[in-house]
């Protein structure tokens, strides 16, 4: 594909701030497009941390055509990357302590409609450059609601761009009260079942569902598991309508962060070839993590947030078996305070078995991810993934339910995978504690039984490949598809 101007809208960056996996493909995406010579820039809210982290930040622009004078764009590159960097800087939306979406102690920002209104009114002026820039993108891609009026704002002017609205999370609406729809002085063509109302209130996901030109989300399974009732989240029938838009694109990984043998967060660096530093970084971790260094102990890891979606009541629920078994299990995650007690106070009824980090520590997570002998995912649904996938690279055997990303990425354990050797895990069919609990089984006996199995298992893991680069291309046609998809004005509504 010809070099396309490309205007990636996020409200999440890794490294300048993240919750999840937007912001590591975010983080991501963007080098591997412009490795495929593309003209990218990206576009994010200027948070406090991410004001902190970003370096030599310039000022680009303060005429943003429709937002008052107090807002400017600053302009600078993502961290470690040539990938030039926007930031819309709102002090009264953005300059505030805690995470992107939520105050410090969890709950969301009251006034995130208004937040994200107007970062969707930036993006979308720098969409036309109408921003001062000097710059016109061929393409806006945008990227869950935080994004979503985007498209929709667009829709209106003949000369736009192409869009594409990509999912990360299907279960996440961005819904708001319908009374915001008239204070956020959205346009009136927008309000209607066509447009961004939804069970009488205001969704931001339905701008990118409705008026992108393609849509995408991030794994092919996920692609169709989201046009069925079960994984729809109500926006099932919408999505098989515009089915002839939707694909999905399995995210890459970046490897310069998630490699054992050059990560900086480890003690102890390896690789296939040898192993030995992996058996180091497990001591360390039960050390660290104030359980019994025991060499022999089948050691469990979970790194993510605490949310049913997860299972991490299915996590809960085998716990008596897990320390019956004599393995032990560390998590790192936050999220549903429920939980996070929950896990507490299993590790403080078992101390040998059980070590529950409350938080969000990077460094941690990829000290679990190498110290680790298998991972858990058991998530009720999963739109791509990731930990699964740095677990293949790490050596970690992941344990996963066969949905999403997860059911495409991980290779279960079966006769016949074995004998062709392309087994990397395993996998189960539904979330009940009882098969996660026969599954954990299965890998326990086979890591303490047959080693050579077990070796040959993660070995294979650890040759799998999910760059970014093959996905960076799939992503490059997606866009030709959206420009075409526009050429023949076959936008809606
Ligand atoms: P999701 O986007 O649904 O949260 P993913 O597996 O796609 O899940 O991405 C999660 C990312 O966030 C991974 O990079 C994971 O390591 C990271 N992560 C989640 N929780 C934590 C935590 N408590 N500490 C450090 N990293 C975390």
């Amino acid at each position: 594909m010809a070099s396309n101007k490309i205007l990636f809208v996020t409200s999440e960056a890794y490294p300048l701030i993240k919750t999840g996996g937007l912001g590591d493909v975010a983080g991501s995406l963007p080098a591997a497009l412009k490795a495929q010579r593309q003209d990218v820039r990206v576009i994010m809210p200027a948070y406090r941390e991410a004001m902190r982290k970003a370096e030599k930040l310039g000022f680009a622009s303060f005429q943003i055509e429709g937002i008052p004078e107090t807002v400017r764009l600053l302009e600078g590159r993502l961290p470690g990357t040539s990938v030039r960097l926007l930031l819309v800087d709102s002090p009264a939306h953005f300059d505030r302590p805690g995470g992107p979406y939520a105050d410090p102690d969890g709950h969301d920002w009251a006034d995130n409609a208004e937040r994200f209104a107007m970062f969707s009114r930036a993006a979308t002026a720098v969409a036309l450059n109408k921003a001062g820039l000097v710059w016109q993108p061929d393409i806006v891609h945008c990227n869950d609601w935080q994004s979503g009026l985007v498209p929709a704002l667009l829709n209106q002017y003949p000369n736009r761009p192409a869009t594409v609205f990509t999912i990360h999370n299907l279960a996440y609406h961005g819904q708001f009260d319908a009374t915001k729809f008239q204070s956020l002085k959205l346009p009136e063509y927008l309000w209607g079942v066509d447009g961004l109302e939804f069970h009488g209130g205001l969704s931001f996901i339905k701008g990118g569902l409705v008026f992108a030109d393609m849509i995408s989300t991030v794994s092919p399974t996920y692609a169709y598991e989201i046009r069925t009732p079960h994984f729809g989240h109500g926006l099932d029938g919408l999505l098989n309508h515009r089915a002839d838009r939707l694909v999905g694109i399995l995210n890459g990984v970046d490897y310069k962060q998630w490699n054992p043998a050059k990560d900086p967060h480890l003690k102890h660096a390896y690789d296939a070839q040898s192993l030995e530093g992996k058996a180091r970084n497990k001591q360390q971790l039960q050390k660290q993590s104030g359980l019994p260094q025991r060499t022999a102990a089948p050691l469990f890891g979970l790194v993510g947030r605490l949310v049913e979606q997860k299972g991490i009541d299915l996590v809960l629920s085998i716990i008596p078996q897990l320390v019956k078994a004599d393995a032990q299990l560390v998590v790192l995650g936050s999220g549903d305070k429920g939980f996070q007690t929950e896990l507490e106070e299993a590790a403080a009824e078992y101390p040998d078995h059980i070590a529950a980090h409350i938080g969000y520590n990077e460094s941690l997570a990829h000290q679990i991810e190498a110290g680790a002998d298998m991972f858990l995912m058991p998530s009720r649904f999963e739109p791509c993934g990731l930990n699964q996938i740095y677990s293949l690279r790490y050596g970690t055997a992941p344990i996963v339910r066969h949905t999403g990303g997860l059911a495409d990425t991980v290779v279960d354990t079966t006769d016949e995978n074995i004998k062709q050797k392309t087994a990397t895990g395993f996998q189960f069919e539904h979330a009940t504690h009882e098969e996660l609990w026969w599954t954990c089984e299965r890998a326990i006996s086979i890591y303490r039984d047959q080693p050579k199995l077990w070796q040959q298992i993660i070995s294979t893991g650890m040759k799998q490949d999910f760059s970014w680069k093959q996905s960076a291309k799939h992503y490059l046609e997606l866009y030709q598809l959206a420009l075409d998809k526009l050429g023949g004005k076959a936008a809606r509504p």
